[in-house]
C-alpha cells in the first residue's frame, strides 16, 4: 500500500468507527428519549447533521472538495459531483446515516480499485526491473592516459566502442559484444526462459539480462537508448495507450449512460412526487437512490484494468503486447499463418553436400562465406558458420542483398551471385538443381565484369528486385546475351532442422481455437512440403519472394473476411511486410532485431512457437473476464435502479451493491494473471 492508500484506510476506519457510535448512541432508549429536541424540529435536524457531518468529512472531504473543482469546469456528469449531490440530498431529506455510510463505502470501493491497478502496474514494472542503474566503464585515466580506470556512470552516458565491466549479479546495462570473460546468463526478465544462458567471448548479449557467474567484459553495440531494455520499456509504457475496441466503447457508454441516469432519477422523482402520495421526501429518496447507481465505476475501471492484466501477465512469459488492441484481436485469431526458416524451423542449416563445377569445394565455400558474410539471414549464417575460417573482408567489395533470393557481391572485383533457383534464371546461369533434398545455395560468377554485360545484368535485377515488374517467364531485352557471361561454380545443399517445440505449438494453437494453419517460404518446394508434412500445418505456399508474402497473406486475409483474425508469426528477416500488413504481426526471437520489434504487434522476446498458443490463450480469458464484468455490473445495476424507481431499494443497497460490483470486478481481472504457460 502506498502512504496515500494507508492514510486512506486510516480515514475509513476513523469515520465507521464514528459512524457506529453514533448510531449506537442513538439506539441506547435512555439516550434517544432524552434528546432535548422533538425528532422533527428544526434544531434537532441542525444538531444531527452536524454530528453526521463529522464522519462524513473525515471520510468524503476530498470527494467534497473535488465536486467543487469539477463544478467550475462544468463537468457536472462526474461520479463526485454526483455523490456529493446525492449525499447532500441524503442529508435533506433527513437521511443522516445513509449519507455517511453511502461516503464510506464510495471511499471504500475507490481505495480498493487504487489498489488493484497499483498492483497491475507493479507486475508490467517488475518488468521493468530490467532497467540497470549504473554502468563500470573502462576508460584511460585522466591524470595517467596509460592507465585504465573502472568509472561507474550511468549508462546514457557509455558510448558504442567503450568497454564495460559486468560483475555476477548485475545487469547487463547495454546491448553488446563479449571480449573477455565466460559465464551464465539469466535472461528471464526479457524472454521468460528461466534456464540461464551460457555466453563467452564474441556472443552477444542483450542488456537486461543478469550476469550469473563471473565477471565479463563488454564491447558495448548500441547506445542505451537503443539497446534491448530502453526498445522493450518504450513499449511497454506505449502498450496501455492503444486502446481496445470494448474501451472505447466502455468510454463512449458512460458518456450516455450518466446523463440517462440523471435524467431518470429526476424523472422518477417529480412523477412520483406529483402522482403519488408518497410526498416530497420519500420522493427525493427514490431518485437519490437511482442516482447512487449512476457511477458506472466498475465498467469503467475494470475493462482496461483486465487488459493491463492481460498484458503484464504476457511480459512476464516474454510475450510484448503493444496494444489492448492487439491482445483484444488475438483473441478472435482464427488463421494462422507461420513463415518457416527461424519460425518453423531452427534457421541454423548444416551443410549436406557441396557441389563445385570444376572449382575446388574450398574455393565454393570461401566465395558463398564471403558473399554472405554482411547478411543477418539464417542461410547467411549458416554459411559464414560452416565456413569456418577467418573471412577476409578486405577481398570484398559492394553487396546487395535481393531479398528473398540471395546476394550479388563483388569479391576480388568480380561480380558473384549467390542464391535461389530463382536468382539463377534471373540471370540466367545454367544451373541445375540437385538430386539431394534440401536448400539449394548457387553461385555463379559473371566473367565479363569489363565489358559492362554485368553491370547492366545487375540494374535489371535491383530495378526488378525495386518494383517487382521483373518477370522471370519473360526476361527483358537487356539479359538476352548474358547467358554467356554468367560462369555457374556450383551449388551447396543445407538442410534446417525443424523446432523441438514446432509440432506441440502446433497442436496448442489448434487447442486455443486457431482453426487454420497456413506456412508461407521463399525456400524451395521440396523443402516446404517436408517441413508441412512433419509440422502438420494445414496448407503451404513455396518459392514466395517477399512481395508474393504480401499478396498471398492478402488473399487469406479476403477469404478469412470479417469473422475472424489473421495473425502472422515471422522474425522478421524478408518478411517485415507481411508483419505489418496482418491483422497481428507476430515477431519471433525479437530479442536484438530491431526491425521486427518496430514492424510486429505482438513481440515473443525467445523463438519459441509454444509462446503463441500461450497468448491466445490469456488473450481469450482477458476478453471473456472483461465481458464477464460487463454483463454482471450492468445487471445489478439495472436491477437496483428497478428495485429503486419501485421503492424497494434504499441507498445503501444502491451504494453497497455498486461497491461489491466493483470489487468484484476488480478481483475477476485479477485472475488473467492466473493463467498457466
Ligand atoms: P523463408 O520464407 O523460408 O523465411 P526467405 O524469404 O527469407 O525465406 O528466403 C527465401 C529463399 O531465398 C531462401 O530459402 C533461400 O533459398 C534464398 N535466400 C534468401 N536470402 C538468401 C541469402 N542471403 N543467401 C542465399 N540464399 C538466400
Ligand atoms: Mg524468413
Amino acid at each position: 500500500m502506498t502512504k496515500k492508500q494507508k492514510k486512506n484506510l486510516k480515514r475509513i476506519i476513523l469515520s465507521a468507527a464514528i459512524l457506529g457510535i453514533l448510531l449506537a448512541l442513538m439506539e441506547i432508549p435512555a439516550i434517544r428519549d432524552r434528546l432535548p429536541f422533538p425528532e422533527n424540529a428544526i434544531a434537532n435536524r441542525i444538531v444531527m447533521t452536524l454530528l453526521f457531518l463529522i464522519p462524513y468529512l473525515i471520510v468524503g472531504y476530498d470527494i467534497v472538495t473535488g465536486a467543487f473543482k469539477k463544478i467550475g469546469k462544468g463537468q457536472i456528469f462526474d461520479e463526485e459531483f454526483l455523490m456529493m449531490i446525492a449525499t447532500a440530498g441524503a442529508f435533506a431529506i433527513g437521511e443522516y446515516s445513509e449519507a455517511t455510510a453511502v461516503m464510506l463505502f464510495y471511499q471504500v470501493g475507490e481505495l480498493f480499485q487504487s489498489i488493484a491497478v497499483g498492483k497491475s502496474r507493479k507486475s508490467i514494472s517488475d518488468l521493468m526491473d530490467i532497467c540497470p542503474e549504473s554502468a563500470i566503464v573502462l576508460r584511460p585515466s585522466e591524470s595517467d592516459p596509460d592507465k585504465i580506470e573502472e568509472i561507474e556512470v550511468d549508462p546514457s552516458e557509455v558510448e558504442i566502442g567503450e568497454t564495460v565491466l559486468v560483475k555476477p549479479g548485475e545487469k547487463i546495462p547495454i546491448d553488446g559484444e563479449i571480449i573477455e570473460g565466460t559465464t551464465s546468463l539469466n535472461t528471464a526478465a526479457l524472454t521468460g526462459e528461466s534456464l540461464p544462458v551460457d555466453r563467452t567471448v564474441g556472443d552477444r548479449c542483450f542488456s537486461g539480462s543478469i550476469n550469473l557467474t563471473s565477471a565479463i567484459k563488454i564491447r558495448t553495440m548500441a547506445a542505451y537508448e537503443d539497446s534491448t531494455v530502453s526498445k522493450i520499456l518504450e513499449l511497454v509504457e506505449n502498450s496501455t495507450d492503444k486502446k481496445a475496441h470494448v474501451e472505447g466503447f466502455i468510454t463512449r457508454f458512460s458518456r450516455v449512460y450518466t446523463p440517462i441516469v440523471v435524467l431518470s432519477a429526476v424523472l422518477i422523482t417529480l412523477f412520483c412526487a406529483l402522482f403519488t402520495n408518497l410526498g416530497l421526501a420519500k420522493s427525493l429518496y427514490r431518485g437519490l437512490v437511482i442516482l447512487f447507481v449512476s457511477c458506472p465505476c466498475a465498467l469503467v475501471v475494470s475493462v482496461p484494468l483486465s487488459f493491463f492484466g492481460g498484458i503484464g501477465a504476457a511480459s512476464r512469459q516474454g510475450i510484448l503486447v503493444k496494444g489492448s488492441n492487439y491482445l483484444e484481436a488475438l483473441a478472435h485469431v482464427d488463421t494462422l499463418v507461420l513463415d518457416k526458416t527461424g519460425t518453423l524451423t531452427e534457421g541454423r542449416f548444416a551443410v549436406d553436400a557441396v557441389h563445385p563445377n570444376e572449382i575446388d569445394e574450398s574455393v565454393l565455400i570461401d566465395i558463398a562465406a564471403l558473399a554472405e558474410s554482411r547478411s543477418n539471414h539464417p542461410v547467411a549464417e549458416s554459411i559464414v558458420k560452416a565456413h569456418g575460417g577467418h573471412i577476409d573482408s578486405s577481398r570484398l567489395g559492394e553487396v546487395e542483398e535481393i531479398a528473398g533470393k540471395g546476394i550479388r557481391a563483388i569479391i576480388d572485383g568480380q561480380t558473384y551471385f549467390v542464391g535461389n533457383g530463382a536468382l539463377m534464371e534471373e540471370i540466367r546461369a545454367d544451373h541445375h538443381d540437385c538430386h539431394l533434398p534440401g536448400t539449394i545455395v548457387h553461385v555463379a560468377r559473371c566473367n565479363a565484369q569489363n565489358s559492362g554485360v554485368c553491370n547492366s545484368v545487375t540494374d535489371v535485377i535491383s530495378d526488378a528486385a525495386a518494383n517487382d515488374s521483373y518477370d522471370a517467364a519473360a526476361p527483358t531485352a537487356a539479359l538476352t546475351g548474358a547467358a554467356n557471361v554468367i560462369e555457374y561454380l556450383g551449388h551447396i545443399v543445407i538442410n534446417d532442422v525443424l523446432k523441438s517445440g514446432s509440432k506441440d505449438a502446433l497442436t496448442g494453437m489448434r487447442s486455443s481455437g486457431v482453426r487454420k494453419v497456413v506456412m508461407l517460404t521463399g525456400d524451395n518446394e521440396k523443402v516446404a512440403e517436408k517441413v508441412a508434412k512433419e509440422t502438420g500445418v494445414d496448407s503451404y505456399y513455396a518459392g514466395l519472394l517477399p512481395a508474393q508474402k504480401v499478396e498471398k497473406l492478402e488473399a487469406l486475409l479476403k477469404a478469412q473476411g470479417a469473422s475472424g483474425k489473421v495473425a502472422f508469426a515471422g522474425d522478421g528477416i524478408n518478411d517485415a511486410p507481411v508483419l505489418t500488413r496482418a491483422d497481428i504481426g507476430i515477431a519471433m526471437g525479437a530479442l536484438g532485431s530491431d526491425a521486427a520489434i518496430e514492424a510486429a504487434d505482438i513481440v515473443l522476446m525467445n523463438d519459441d512457437l509454444r509462446k503463441i498458443p500461450v497468448a491466445i490463450r490469456l488473450a481469450r480469458k482477458t476478453l471473456r473476464i472483461v465481458k464477464e464484468n460487463i454483463t454482471v455490473s450492468l445487471a445489478v445495476k439495472i436491477g437496483i435502479m428497478v428495485l429503486g424507481a419501485l421503492g424497494l431499494a434504499g441507498m445503501k443497497l444502491a451504494v453497497f451493491g455498486d461497491v461489491g460490483v466493483l470489487i468484484l470486478a476488480i478481483l475477476n481481472a485479477l485472475r488473467v494473471n492466473r493463467v498457466k504457460s
